[in-house]
């Protein structure tokens, strides 16, 4: 999800991390990222803005933002952890399973249907998450 671009370095700055520039600019280059990237690709981002900052230093970066609740890792089956900005208003993913392309939706009856569901196992539900994968309908194709 993109939001202002500096609404981590804000998050960071409230959860008292320390915030040197190199890490402010992998908080901005997360803050405008739509497409939920890699560390490699955040990395690729990045150095291009300040080539200085190391692979490593994002791999360090996004594990903190990550500890903080800052940020959330996903795991869409290719095997890369992917990132995103932990996003105000919940939402889930539709894997293109041809070209990765995550697409972000929200469905009010699948949200109601996993509350009952809990409900009927007895349980208060407080997180899902849901993955769908899938690839392109061709024309005419349903
Ligand atoms: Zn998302």
């Amino acid at each position: 999800m993109k939001s202002m671009p500096d609404r981590i370095e804000k998050l960071c700055l409230a959860k008292g991390l320390k915030m040197t520039e190199q890490r402010r600019v992998i908080a901005r280059v997360l803050s405008v990222s739509t497409d939920h990237p890699d560390v490699e690709q955040l990395y690729q981002r990045a150095s291009k803005i300040d080539p200085r900052i190391s692979i490593a230093t994002v791999y360090r970066t996004v594990k903190l933002l990550e500890e903080a609740s800052i940020l959330e890792r996903h795991d869409f089956g290719d095997g890369r952890a992917r990132y995103e900005e932990a996003p105000e208003d919940h939402h889930d993913h539709l894997i293109d399973a041809n070209s990765g392309e995550v697409i972000e939706f929200f469905n009010e009856e699948i949200e109601e249907l996993q509350q009952k569901i809990a409900r009927q196992l007895g349980y208060k539900l407080v997180d899902h998450r849901l993955e769908l994968y899938g690839v392109k309908l061709k024309p005419g194709e349903k």
